[in-house]
């Protein structure tokens, strides 16, 4: 048996931050699935398929043309062999991971690439239906979230980091819709799984939800 912890919630809830952390102290493999739904946006964009085309959208999902390379600046992520690293976190990308994402057909075109992470010794896997659709056996399930606030101030300094030009008036904007709109789809909407935790991360700092996450693993 492989275990997994899923790790879900509305964007700048600080899933990736705390993923990552409980990686490097279990020594699990990490499944980003959002990495896979902003690659398939923006090469339905890159190949001008329309983002409410179904079937060609999920078409390109199924052959992601992706390799993830680690270089002298840490690990790359190439599309059809152009270095995408930057490009796929802008929210820009992010509005495209949203729309396709919407499509039944291309979240079916992913969920076996998202199955085959679960390696041993163990699996932390971030995004929005990772306990309830992806691993709903999973383990260990987690649901953080924030005030719309907070977060969108979070994600803007993660963004100001890598060096994006952004507004935090507009990005609190795209956010919100994108978080309506993962919400509000009739495929696998943003929801709690019902045996998943719900951690509320306003205004606590990123080691105090570790120490929760963890205690959620020594259950
Ligand atoms: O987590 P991230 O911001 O990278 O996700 C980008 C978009 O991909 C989300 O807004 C959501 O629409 C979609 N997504 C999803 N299911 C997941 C992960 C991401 O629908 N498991």
């Amino acid at each position: 048996h492989i275990p997994v912890l899923t790790i879900d919630g509305p964007s700048g809830a600080g899933k990736g931050t705390i993923a990552r952390e409980v990686v490097l102290a279990k020594g699990w493999h990490f499944l980003d699935s959002g990495a896979l739904y902003r690659l398939t946006g923006l090469h339905c964009q890159r190949c001008g398929v329309d983002t409410q085309d179904a079937d060609l959208a999920a078409e390109l999902a199924a052959n992601l043309p992706v390799e993830f390379v680690v270089g002298a600046e840490g690990e790359r992520v190439l599309l059809a062999g152009d270095d995408v690293t930057a490009e796929i976190r802008t929210e820009t990308t992010g509005a495209l991971a949203s729309q396709v994402a919407a499509l039944q057909p291309v979240r079916e075109a992913l969920l076996q690439r998202q199955r085959d992470f679960r390696q041993p010794p163990g699996l932390v896997a971030d995004g929005r239906d990772m306990g309830t659709v992806v691993f709903p056996d999973a383990d260990f399930k987690v649901f953080l979230t924030a005030s719309a606030e907070e977060r969108a101030e979070r994600r803007y300094k993660q963004l100001k980091e890598q060096g994006a030009d952004v507004s935090l008036a507009v990005l609190t904007e795209e956010i919100a819709e994108r978080d309506r709109r993962d919400a509000s789809r009739s495929v696998s909407p943003l929801v709690p799984a019902a045996d998943a935790q719900v951690i509320d991360t306003t205004g606590i700092g990123v080691g105090a939800v570790f120490e929760r996450v963890m205690a959620v693993l020594a259950e």
